[in-house]
């Protein structure tokens, strides 16, 4: 069958069949607005984030489950970064007439069963035609109570600054897949991230993480705005970034460059007052995710780097910016 015979309504009953009924969604796909019951005592997070073909996926890296797992992973991955809970989401899709229904089956395939990892249901969305290529936002909703949501503009000079497994992995995978390559690790973590959902949430619990953000854009860009929204400068000792060794092996003439600006690693980055560095590596190591101390935070403002010798570091790149 084609999406032409199928048509949009069509379209929207498919995915609604693979939609599984939750306690806290009064009405899902099917009316005007989804009603979802709020848990008492916490707040809302809502977010959201585009992904364009041609801009943020090329269709030959990928195929539509991956792509339908990552449109969500990076969305779970901004509730993470709040110490929240996914709870819900909405699609929206723009798609080209002549998409296949078998892509859009395999895209909503990878999208549920991540949804279904990490306790997120599907309520709503938008579906309409493209006259240019795939569109897909996603609107991601957690909830936390309201003391224990973590934000950017928490950390003060003295605190650790850390970031959770690896780093410039997801940026070396999309120089492997543009030269050809299609598998190994370095391309599954910038095909297929993993949300760091657990740590996130086990961090805000434990109430020692003073700032986070989720790394996007690069360790750079990304403590960037944690130090710009806290007033506060860093300084990183790059002897201490965490960098996989297929990672190492890729980029072994300058390491540091792409660890630093390369984005889409999806690892937590966040700030703890000093000598709390023990319970913060227990509480994510009990969530399954390895914590490297990578610097402090700083009185005044910008980035400091510091090369393995001691001597500073200049980065060639600070990170991505659409429209730089
Ligand atoms: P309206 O015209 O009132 O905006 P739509 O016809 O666009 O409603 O959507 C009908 C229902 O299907 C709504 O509940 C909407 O949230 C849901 N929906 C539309 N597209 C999607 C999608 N891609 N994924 C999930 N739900 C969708
Ligand atoms: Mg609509």
């Amino acid at each position: 069958m084609k999406l032409a015979e199928l048509g949009e309504f069509g379209l929207i009953d498919r995915i609604k069949a693979h939609v599984a009924a939750s306690p806290s969604v009064l009405l899902g796909i099917g009316d005007d607005a989804a009603a979802l019951v709020p848990t008492e005592g916490f707040v809302t997070l809502i977010t959201s984030d585009m992904l364009l073909e041609g801009v943020h996926f090329d269709l030959s890296f990928c195929d539509p489950r991956t792509l339908g797992r990552k449109s969500l992973s990076v969305n779970l991955s901004d509730v993470a970064a709040m110490g929240a809970r996914p709870r819900h989401f909405l699609l929206g899709v723009a798609l080209p007439k002549d998409v296949p229904l078998k892509f859009m089956d395999g895209f909503m395939a990878g999208m549920l069963e991540q949804a279904e990892r990490f306790g997120a249901t599907l309520v709503g969305g938008d579906t309409c035609a493209s006259k240019g290529g795939l569109a897909i936002s996603v609107t991601a909703l957690g909830e936390q109570h309201p003391e224990l949501v973590l934000k950017r503009s928490g950390a003060r000079p003295g605190d650790l600054v850390c970031v959770t497994g690896t780093v410039g992995d997801a940026a070396a995978g999309l120089n492997l897949l543009m030269r050809g390559e299609r598998e190994g690790f370095l391309v599954s973590r910038q095909l297929d991230p993993t949300p760091r959902v657990e740590a996130g949430i086990a961090l805000a619990a434990a109430g020692c993480v003073t700032a986070m953000i989720d790394v996007s854009d690069g360790v750079l860009q990304d403590l960037g705005h944690i130090c710009e929204m806290s007033g506060v400068g860093a300084r990183l000792e790059l002897a201490k970034l965490p960098l996989s060794d297929e990672y190492l092996s890729e980029c072994a003439e300058d390491p540091f460059a792409l660890a630093l600006s390369g984005g889409e690693d999806y690892e937590l980055l966040f700030c703890i007052p000093e000598g709390r560095d023990a319970e913060a590596l227990e509480v994510c190591a009990r969530a399954g995710v390895p914590v490297s101390v990578i610097g402090t935070v700083t009185a005044g403002s910008g980035i400091e780097l510091a090369a393995p010798d001691g001597t500073p570091y200049r980065a060639p790149r600070r990170g991505f910016d659409h429209f730089a």
